[in-house]
């Protein structure tokens, strides 16, 4: 057609109509290259690089693809060591909730605070390796949050039960009242004065009249006074069910309602009410049924002895 074609004068800045036919020529061809270019690049794009243009970029993601799943291996390892420490503390939680006396966390408790069924994760990545890993390592995680948080509720649950129990000890009768001969034991035997058959409800310690008597655990006093053939007799509350009787007593140093300590000396030994010979009568109830007290004591552990260990104790917590 009559179409002109000009070119730029870098001489004297105008634009000349191209009049060679050659010059023409090499410039349609020129255009023709640069659409055919202009037209693989596209057609490259659209067809996720056929012809290669990005493939390095491609390696050097795939390289760190690889990678990212390496490390991801390096974490599920992690979250496996984690899994078994967790699993070892559960065990530790079961006995430290035994020695509390506490029971072990239900079954049904542990499934649904943790939850038996591993939770899916989807993430729709194209690697099915890295999906995989991914979807693994997340699961575990989510599991290891909800045992550490159910472990975590336990100890809090523990701790509470341990400073119960150590307000506990203090007050269950564990010491001897005093230190005398044993003569005669808990339970049915020939009365020495009556010669009837029947139920002995303590232990009888054979000790001169005027020896000191102790408080056997911390407790109120609940009753002081004469009481049949008991005599005069100390009756001690010390909670949690826990009931001592210190009988045939010659004075009392406590009144009804006075706070004891386990070591506190609360009377005299005497020969008052039913007795052949000066002796002290002590008694250990549980919840209203009379006790073995040779079971709340060690004999070894007398009343001067548990205050020489109390002493030592104190010294050692006072870092002395
Ligand atoms: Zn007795």
């Amino acid at each position: 057609m009559g179409r002109k074609v000009f070119y730029i004068d870098t001489e004297n800045l105008s634009f000349n109509e191209v009049r060679n036919i050659q010059l023409k020529f090499l410039l349609m061809i020129f255009l023709i290259v640069i659409f055919s270019l202009g037209f693989l690049f596209v057609l490259n794009y659209f067809t996720g690089d056929i012809l290669g243009f990005g493939k390095a970029r491609a390696e050097k993601l795939q390289r760190e693809n690889n990678l990212l799943k390496e490390q991801l291996k390096v974490l599920r390892e992690k979250f496996q060591q984690i899994e078994s420490m967790v699993a070892k503390l559960l065990e530790q939680d079961r006995e430290l909730r035994l020695a509390v006396d506490l029971k072990p966390i239900d079954e049904d408790i542990k499934k649904v605070g943790v939850g038996s069924v591993e939770e899916k994760y989807e993430f729709n990545l194209s690697d099915e390796e890295a999906e995989k890993l991914l979807a693994e390592s997340f699961a575990k995680l989510s599991k290891l949050e909800r045992e550490v948080r159910l472990q975590q509720k336990s100890y809090e649950e523990i701790y509470r039960q341990y400073k119960i129990n150590q307000e506990k000890f203090r007050h269950i009768p564990a010491i001897l009242p005093l230190k005398g001969g044993l003569t005669s034991k808990f339970g049915y035997r020939k009365h020495p004065i009556l010669g009837v058959w029947a139920m002995h409800e303590g232990v009888d310690l054979v000790v001169d009249v005027g020896t000191p008597v102790y408080a056997t655990g911390d407790g109120v006093v609940s009753y002081v006074g004469y009481r049949g053939r008991y005599g005069l007799l100390v009756e001690i509350d010390h909670g949690f069910g826990y009931v001592t009787i210190y009988a045939h007593l010659s004075k009392a140093f406590v009144r009804e309602g006075q706070k004891v300590k386990r070591g506190d000396r609360i009377a005299l030994s005497g020969a008052t009410g039913l007795v052949t010979a000066p002796h002290l009568h002590y008694e250990v109830w549980k919840d209203g049924i009379p006790q073995n007290p040779l079971n709340y004591f060690f004999e070894e552990v007398d009343p001067a002895e548990y205050k020489k260990l109390v002493q030592e104790q104190n010294n050692k917590t006072n870092g002395g």
